[in-house]
């Protein structure tokens, strides 16, 4: 699909793409305390965030700007603020109970915007676990949600990242085992550690449902369907989000060599050269990302030749998560 002279070049729009429902709820709970606090006379902030509230650098700091003050672990939050009754959210991937059992301790007020879909996983865990069973949860090593999840049961989950992780388990066949995973992961290749998982432990159960989530199966079916109609294709999200990562691999595999995915922040990490001899630019976001950077991506593709814009839709969302009990009725 190389450019011939005098042909228009365009770019081709992934939908569904951006926010979820997870994290459209998290960044509500921030927002909704940030917009009801009541004025304060001490130096203390409005609200504590752990970690990032998604993994999106843009979203992190429009908060920070708004007065929420991002924290790595709680006990970087003054004592005064717990006192205070300020709340400390907890970020849509979720925490260990550990971080549940500090803040109680800490006597903080939490206001969890764990995302839903995750927290299921954590029901799961501690289900399967209650009846016997060991569980292999496919994630990545050191993202906050499978630490979070694997912190339910730390003796009983055994984390594999890849297929090739599969030769390093050992279970004997009387042992009840159950596979379990992050949400965020791509499906085609969580499918091939599926196959690879149930050769060699013929008797390993799957969850009553995949635990990778419609956001991210959707992103990704939409991405394919898009990648094989481009020569390109520009993921946007930032580096440390699991699903825009993911989204990345996705399109590149789908691109099939004929052209190069890439993952950009914004609109200021495009870089011309990628596009030369390109016709069709395909364009997704990870589903932490704004629709805005997304806009700047396209007005700035447009400014380099790609004038039309179309889109490929695979499906319609309507999930909602309504926001975390601590907020409903400030909300
Ligand atoms: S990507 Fe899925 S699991 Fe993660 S916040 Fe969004 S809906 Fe929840």
């Amino acid at each position: 699909m190389r450019r011939k002279a005098g042909m228009t070049k365009r770019i081709i729009l992934a939908n569904p793409r951006g926010f979820c429902a997870g994290v459209d709820r998290a960044i509500q709970s921030v927002q909704t305390i940030l917009n009801t606090a009541a004025p304060r006379e001490d130096d203390l902030p409005p609200v504590y965030v752990r970690r990032q509230i998604v993994h999106n650098r843009h979203v992190v700091d429009e908060l920070a700007e708004q007065g929420a003050v991002f924290v790595d672990e709680l006990s970087e939050i003054p004592q005064a603020a717990a006192q205070a009754g300020i709340p400390v959210v907890f970020s849509a991937h979720g925490v260990s109970p550990q971080v549940v059992r500090e803040a109680n301790e800490l006597g903080m007020s939490v206001v969890d915007a764990s995302c839903p879909l995750v927290s299921k996983v954590h029901r799961e865990v501690l289900r399967f676990v209650r009846e016997g069973y060991e569980i292999v949860y496919i994630g990545h090593r050191g993202h906050d949600e499978a630490v979070g999840v694997i912190g339910e049961s730390p003796e009983h989950v055994h984390l594999i990242e890849h297929e090739r992780d599969v030769d390093d388990l050992d279970f004997s066949p009387d042992q009840k085992l159950v596979l379990l995973s992050q949400t965020t992961l791509s499906v085609d290749e969580t499918t091939g550690t599926i196959a690879a998982l149930q050769r060699r432990f013929p008797w390993i159960e799957l969850p009553p449902s995949s635990d990778i989530c419609y956001a991210t199966s959707n992103r990704q079916a939409a991405v394919k369907l898009v990648a094989e109609q481009a020569d390109a294709m520009v993921i946007v999200g930032s580096a440390n989000s699991s699903n825009s990562v993911r989204l990345m691999e996705v399109a590149n595999e789908a691109l099939g060599g004929r052209g190069t995915a890439h993952r950009v922040d914004d609109a200021d990490e495009l870089d011309s050269a990628w596009f030369e001899g390109v016709s069709a630019v395909g364009v997704s976001s990870g589903a932490s990302v704004p629709d805005e950077l997304v806009q700047g991506v396209i007005d700035a593709l447009q400014r380099l030749g790609f004038t039309e814009v179309d889109t490929v839709e695979t499906i319609e969302e309507n999930m909602h998560f309504v926001l975390p009990a601590a907020l409903r009725k400030r909300g």
